[in-house]
């Protein structure tokens, strides 16, 4: 089977667009599409090259670390005015009540000096670690701000003690995780790297940048969703149906869900080896899961 000539068709039964979705993830209060998912907004792939910048112009990505403002400093805030920080997730303010309704927000996991840390947290921290660079982040205290608030990248910082022939006395640490609400410091190499991150580290963020700059063309981003359904319902020691379905993530939810825009990739017949099954899907998809494919866009560019 050649998925490639399959995603191209699918995308091709679909040419008008109309009711595709490209751009920026939203945030909103009830989510219903895959764009208003978290997935959608870790990554810069899936954003048709529509990013966040930082008020010089240069592009912010999630897994970036940043300095900024602290949108609360005027109120409740007693740590500073400016913050370090990293992104989580990049969504357009779509909530109905939010003050920055209609802005590109960031979603930022604070980093906070150890040292620095309230109590019950600087318990649980080693005390080797209450040293004067060395940094936490920390996963469940959320901030979403305007990038309006962004100052600037933090550049000098590292996570996990790499030994890096880059790292001063001025270099930022992070070790540590830590989540607050279970009390719980958890090293930093064990924690889920951000979608942004793995794109980035193969593509380069440069590559990234370049790919989709002004003048260059538009380039839509077509995100696929694989759908694995094993019918247990209808499995028995026998007979076993596991089915592979693919969909184009940018559908709304009641295009994706009409039987046309659901693509059988396999329904493994009765008694087949799903281990035989897999590795010819793979092959497909492992042509251009990395690259990604560019396909022409029809009448329009
Ligand atoms: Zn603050």
């Amino acid at each position: 089977m050649n998925i490639l000539i399959l995603v191209r068709n699918m995308v091709a039964a679909n040419d008008d667009r109309e009711s595709m979705y490209f751009g920026i993830a939203r945030l909103v209060d009830t989510p219903e599409e895959l764009w208003h998912g978290e997935v959608w907004a870790e990554s810069v792939l899936c954003c048709s090259g529509h990013f966040a910048f930082f008020n010089d112009g240069n592009p912010v990505f999630p897994s970036d670390c940043i300095i900024y403002s602290c949108p609360i400093h005027a109120t409740s805030c007693r740590s500073g005015s400016v913050h370090y920080g990293c992104v989580r997730r990049i969504y357009i303010d779509d909530r109905m009540e939010s003050l920055t309704n209609g802005q590109k927000v960031c979603i930022i996991e604070p980093i906070v000096f150890a040292a620095t840390i309230a109590p019950p947290y600087i318990n649980i921290i080693p005390n080797d670690y209450k040293n004067a660079n060395n940094m936490i982040l920390i996963e469940d205290g959320l901030q979403t701000i305007s990038t309006d608030l962004l100052i600037s990248p933090l550049v000098d910082i590292q996570f996990d003690n790499v030994t890096s022939p880059l790292v001063t006395e001025q270099t930022l640490v992070v070790n540590y995780i830590l989540i607050s609400k279970k009390l719980h410091l958890c090293q930093f190499q064990l924690s889920t790297p951000i979608t942004a991150e793995l794109e980035m580290n193969y593509f380069g963020q440069q590559f990234l940048i370049n790919c989709y700059k002004p003048g260059t063309g538009l380039k839509l981003s077509v995100p696929l969703m694989l759908f694995i359904d094993e019918f247990r319902v209808h499995q028995n020691m026998y007979h076993s149906f596991t089915g592979f379905y693919l969909t184009l993530a940018c559908l709304p939810h009641f295009e994706r869900t009409h039987q046309v825009n659901a693509h059988p990739i396999t329904l493994g017949p009765h008694g087949t080896c799903l281990k035989d099954i897999i590795p010819i899907i793979e092959t497909g998809f492992k042509s251009f899961m990395h690259t990604g494919m560019q396909l022409p866009l029809g009448n329009s560019d």
